[in-house]
């Protein structure tokens, strides 16, 4: 049988379990998704100077010969490993393959192989760990002076793969390799049309996919790679553009606006709205009136006041309840964590007292409604069957909630709105899902409010909100103090401890935040490299401030863990938080002051600004002390920046400039691999993905010239959202 793209692995070679688990692992199960595992990385054979300028950490490749070749067991475990010297004419680099017993055989003394890996060093000096290895038979020059001259025309690149245990990177290549010989590209079918490709100047799969696992140069890896990503990016572009449309031709419930009624409701609140918050409103407001349903993206700067912005918007529509046959209307809220939706819960209910709307609660460790029977001012706790059953019968207008909300056992009578907070990706299957009711198909779509303080650049925001209509809130409530920001050099640490004692003292609370989790070993700790969270707590909590109570947070703890320590802090419980960057997410503890961020340099601006955004949120005066060890003046240029800037959109764009989007924020959360991201910092590509998606879906909707594209698009819709 004829082996092609979705044979499995094992028309390739016999694949032991160990290398079927790790490639499992590395989402590899067919021949396909084989060729879909692209390169981190090439080695270059042009970076090579012999064995005698080794350098721990640095990739290395070297041409040379099979030495005290031997093949044992190691001494711990019972795995098979070889062990060899590979000799240039400067020197002898010792190499190592764990589990691969079979180099030995198949490379034994005196093979001319290239070997190439990253350097790294123990006890016994420096060594390769499961290198790549190729016979160099007929590619070693013969002569020893030209050894480390190879002549341009000769392939130098070897690819480096995503490696897991049990699956080196060599493995992969020779998979690759092997499925490359037995003609697997013969029949491929390019998914992109012929003439986008030829706009973007791009290689047709086929080639890529050979120049991105077999470089011939460096300038067609990059064709090969800015041609994946773009498959990426027009793929997205086509799934969002294809929800536009399919949202568009939908039905909503046009909300009537009730002028004087939304007037009366926002005099209640303790402030005056600013005006990008009333233009925000406003935008909305007119989204929601018309037949089809709203898609549209808030993106405000933390603390701009988009809650209240909801909650405004919240209550127009429930206004209309009475107009739908006795079938009031409700509002879902979604919620990253459980402490933001209860923040959000208790916000509303202090909104909404008074108006006779019930509000719910329902987060995986519990549920609430207000008002309660009792109609005091504080919500009661329901079992989660009662309010699914209230929410179902449309008794509660209003639920907040986490993902919790997206379980199929939630049902609405009749979801008009959803508002998602902070939470990036919300495609139409979920909006569908949750409009309807386990037993009746609904027609009506509901409106979407996805609201974000992340600054997102507009390119970014082009690919992966490309479904949604976007309002910005520019600028913050009158009243807020400015944080002030300052740049700490060691030497002026003593000091700045004294201050945030003051503030300590007065009751006020702390962050800290690291970049790191684990204690250090021995050499990263000479070097001073990076504070731990869990070190630089017992710090803080023995010799700087042990008169206070320190906590911790960090992204290994459990969800639960997590929120129990967010709790804590928000009811004062503890006096210092110190954590990893998590708390990034708008949590919102009043009464904190003070953030100091270790290391300050080794964060992004963007990311800098937001977790500024922790402190600031009352009246009072706060500080974002930045500690920095780096002096140099490109630090303090980027870190100043940070000091001066108006808001998080700047500091975005500057950092995307500086460092890409991929250093700027994680691709992952968004679906979207690093390759895309990197290709997204191309506003032309972006902007050909987003036009030529545009023309080949109105023309042809369901893409039937294009199948594999459908598909790609299809198993997009998959994966979005877990
Ligand atoms: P974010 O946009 O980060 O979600 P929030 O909605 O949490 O911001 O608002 C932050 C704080 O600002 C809240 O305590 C809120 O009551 C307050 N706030 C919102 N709008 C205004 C305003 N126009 N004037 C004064 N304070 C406001
Ligand atoms: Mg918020």
């Amino acid at each position: 049988m004829k082996t092609t793209l979705n044979s499995p692995l094992s028309s390739l070679s016999r694949i032991s379990p160990d290398h079927e688990a790790g490639l499992k692992k590395l989402n590899i199960s067919n021949i396909l998704e084989l060729l879909h595992h692209f390169p981190i990385r090439y080695a270059d054979m042009r970076e090579i100077s012999g064995t005698s300028t080794l350098v721990a950490g640095q990739p290395f490749t070297v041409y040379g010969v099979m030495e005290k070749v031997s093949v044992r067991r190691s001494f711990k475990g019972h795995m098979p490993m070889t062990e060899a010297r590979v000799a240039d004419n400067t020197g002898t680099i010792r190499c190592v393959w764990f589990n691969q017993a079979y180099i030995g055989k198949m490379y034994p003394d005196g093979t001319k192989v290239k070997i190439s890996g990253v350097v790294h060093s123990d006890a016994r000096g420096f060594l390769l760990s499961n290198p790549n290895i190729e016979r160099a038979e007929g590619i070693i020059p013969e002569s020893q002076e030209s050894l480390f001259a190879p002549n341009a025309d000769t392939n130098f690149l070897t690819p480096v793969y995503r490696e897991t245990k049990g699956v080196s990177s060599l493995y992969l290549y020779t998979l690759i390799k092997k499925a490359i010989q037995l003609n697997v590209l013969d029949d491929i079918v390019d998914p992109i049309p012929p003439h986008v490709l030829k706009k973007l100047h791009l290689p047709e799969l086929r080639e890529a996919l050979l120049y991105i696992h077999f470089p011939k140069n460096e300038a067609l890896t990059i064709a090969a790679r800015k041609r994946f990503a773009f498959e990426e990016i027009f793929s997205l572009q086509l799934k969002q553009y294809q929800e536009k449309v399919e949202a568009k031709h939908s039905l909503a419930y046009p909300i009537k606006v009730d002028k004087i009624g939304i007037k009366k409701f926002i005099d209640s609140f303790p402030f005056k709205p600013t005006t990008a918050q009333m233009d925000a409103i406003n935008s909305i407001l007119k989204d929601l009136s018309r037949k089809e349903p709203m898609g549209r993206l808030l993106e405000g700067d933390v603390g701009s006041g988009k809650t209240f912005v909801a909650a405004t918007v919240t209550y127009a529509v429930l206004q209309n309840s009475a107009e739908k046959n006795g079938r009031p209307l409700q509002i879902a809220y979604m919620a990253p964590t459980e402490i933001l939706a209860k923040q959000h819960f208790e916000s509303f209910i202090k909104y909404f007292e008074g108006t006779g709307i019930e509000i719910g609660l329902l987060t995986g460790s519990g549920c609430g409604k207000f008002p309660s029977k009792s109609d005091t001012s504080t919500p009661t706790a329901v079992s989660r069957a009662q309010l699914l059953s209230w929410l179902a019968d449309g008794r509660v207008s209003i639920v907040i909630g986490t993902h919790a909300l997206i379980q199929k056992s939630v049902a609405f009578q009749n979801l008009a709105l959803i508002i998602i907070d902070e939470q990036h990706r919300f495609g139409m299957k979920q909006r569908k899902s949750l409009a309807q009711k386990k037993d009746t198909v609904r027609k009506e779509l509901p409106h979407l409010l996805s609201m974000t303080a992340t600054p997102i650049p507009r390119t970014l925001a082009l690919t992966i909100f490309g479904d949604l209509d976007l309002t910005v809130i520019d600028s913050m409530p009158l009243e807020r103090k400015k944080i002030i920001t300052e740049i700490v050099p060691a030497r002026g640490r003593t000091e700045t401890y004294e201050k945030i004692r003051k503030e300590l003292q007065a009751g006020r609370q702390v962050y800290v935040i690291c970049p790191r989790i684990d204690e250090q070993d021995e050499e990263e700790r000479q070097k001073r490299i990076l504070k731990s969270v869990k070190e630089e707590a017992q710090r803080l909590a023995d010799v700087i401030f042990p008169e206070f109570i320190v906590d911790i947070l960090h992204s290994k703890m459990k969800k639960e863990e997590k929120e129990e320590v967010m709790q804590d802090f928000l009811d004062k419980k503890s006096d210092i938080l110190v954590a990893t960057s998590v708390i990034e997410v708008g949590i919102n503890v009043p009464n904190a002051t003070v953030i100091i961020i270790e290391h300050a340099d080794r964060f992004g601006l963007a990311q800098l600004h937001q977790l500024r955004g922790r402190v600031g949120r009352r009246e009072y005066q706060s500080y974002c002390y930045l500690f920095t060890e780096s002096e140099g003046e490109i630090t303090q240029k980027r870190l100043k920046a940070l000091v001066n800037a108006k808001n998080g959109f700047e500091l975005a764009e500057q950092d995307m400039l500086a460092r890409g989007i991929g250093a700027l924020m994680d691709g992952k959360q968004w679906g979207i691999s690093d390759l895309a991201m990197e290709a997204i910092k191309n506003p032309k590509l972006v902007e050909i993905a987003r036009d030529e998606a545009r023309e080949l879906l109105d023309n042809d909707p369901t893409l039937e010239k294009y199948p594999e594209l459908a598909e790609i698009i299809r198993k997009r819709t998959q994966v979005h959202m877990e």
